[in-house]
């Protein structure tokens, strides 16, 4: 069988490889660490650096097409690839994905066909740029300009003083001042765009964080009007287009209080908030990227069931404060109408981890809803 390769061994490339090995392809999976999630599935594992030339060769000698399931890959890497194998996304999208001043800058390119901008900005990279920050930027939002996720390397702060003291924090590394804006509710697209241009685009989700981690995805969403499911939709449309983009592409919005629709960070994958996908839609993220780098025609995005995704953190292996793990109560999880349970093969539950997902269908959100609010209950989770 032909062999798709992906960069990075974690979950995302894990449930890709499921996704492959289903339609019948084999998978290779570069990635350091000798136990990850994706490793343990696929049939080859390349248990090498990222930008190691040895196995980045063996990858693009042993692989039809690759793909990337971890943002912050090299780009230098995917860019060598792609001269020798066909790669998705390409690295040129990856690297504006990577950077948030590329990203927010970009962003401010699309909009006159997206029709949306990301938050006022402002890049810090040395003391001049903090004593000339403009008032109305405050306060904000100082975020780490790469590898930030999960809300890590971000801090709030109220004036100069406080970002100056969280610059040097930083040790000096470039940051991006973003206002800070008050949020109504957060939406995220998914789309996907083949080789030959074309494109779709999934249900509108609406994702809430809890500590800066995705704690539920809900589709519908409650609060998401038919109008601004349009306007978020089209924007996506846009920016996939202009960015030339092939593959599976999330793209984060915020909905203000007063309605404005604003772009904020976009990941160049499959992307959590995009996991009900797979019980909830004729094709899910994870075909669709197979399909997209494999050079098949896009599947069908449609949604055949209302539903609403729980990560599952480390935290629900621990009682209290107890330092021991023990494996959560999944029969009781499991009995519930419409669960379905996704665990990453992780074996060290620590807290704050993602190590899993349960999406509830059903024929009606409250249904799924219900499901949801009975799992918090059994797991431990406050709701
Ligand atoms: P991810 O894990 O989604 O990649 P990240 O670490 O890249 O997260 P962001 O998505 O930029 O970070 O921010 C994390 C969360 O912080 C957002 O989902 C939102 O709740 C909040 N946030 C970020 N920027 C702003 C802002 N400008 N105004 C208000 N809230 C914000
Ligand atoms: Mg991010
Ligand atoms: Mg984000």
């Amino acid at each position: 069988p032909a062999v798709l390769g992906v960069m990075g061994g974690g979950q995302l490339g894990r449930m890709f490889a499921h996704a492959a090995q289903a339609m019948g392809y084999q998978v290779a999976v570069l990635e350091p660490s000798q136990v990850s999630p994706a490793g343990q599935v696929a049939e080859r594992l390349i248990s090498r650096a990222y930008t190691d030339p040895e196995g980045l060769a063996e990858l693009a000698q042993t692989c039809v097409a690759i793909t990337t399931e971890f943002e912050n890959v090299p780009a230098d890497s995917m860019a060598w690839l792609g001269e020798r194998t066909f790669v998705a996304p390409a690295a040129s999208c990856v690297s504006i994905a990577q950077d948030r001043i590329l990203e927010k800058r970009f962003f401010v390119e699309c909009a006159p066909t997206s029709g949306v901008m990301p938050a006022p900005h402002k890049t810090i990279a040395s003391h001049a740029d903090i004593d000339a920050i403009a008032d109305d930027l405050l306060p904000g939002i100082l975020k780490t300009v790469r590898m930030g996720y999960d809300g890590k390397g971000q801090v709030r702060v109220r004036t100069r003083e406080d970002v100056r003291a969280a610059f040097d924090a930083m040790k000096g590394v470039t940051c991006l001042l973003e206002k800070m804006l008050p949020l109504a509710y957060e939406v995220s697209v998914l789309t996907a765009r083949g080789h030959d241009g074309a494109s779709v685009v999934y249900p509108i989700a609406e994702n809430v964080h809890r500590d800066g981690i995705l704690f539920t995805t809900t589709v519908p969403g409650p609060n998401v009007s038919d109008a601004c499911a349009k306007q978020a939709q089209d924007a996506a449309r846009a920016i996939v287009a202009q960015l030339g983009y092939v593959g599976v592409l999330c793209i984060e919005f915020f909905v203000l209080q007063d309605g404005t629709l604003v772009v904020n960070e976009m990941a160049p994958r499959p992307h959590n908030s995009g996991h009900y996908t797979i019980d909830a839609c004729v094709t899910s993220q994870f075909a669709q990227q197979v399909r997209a780098m494999a050079r098949l025609p896009l599947g069908d995005v449609r949604q055949h069931s209302p539903a609403v995704m729980l990560n599952i953190l480390g935290d629900v292996w621990f009682e209290g404060d107890s330092e021991t793990p023990r494996e959560p109560a999944w029969d009781r999880v499991l009995a519930l109408p419409g669960a379905n349970l996704h665990l990453y093969g992780k074996d060290d539950p620590r807290r704050a981890r993602k190590m899993g997902h349960i999406t509830f269908v059903a024929p009606t959100l409250e249904e799924a809803q219900a499901s949801l609010r009975e799992a918090c209950a059994i797991l431990g989770i406050p709701q």
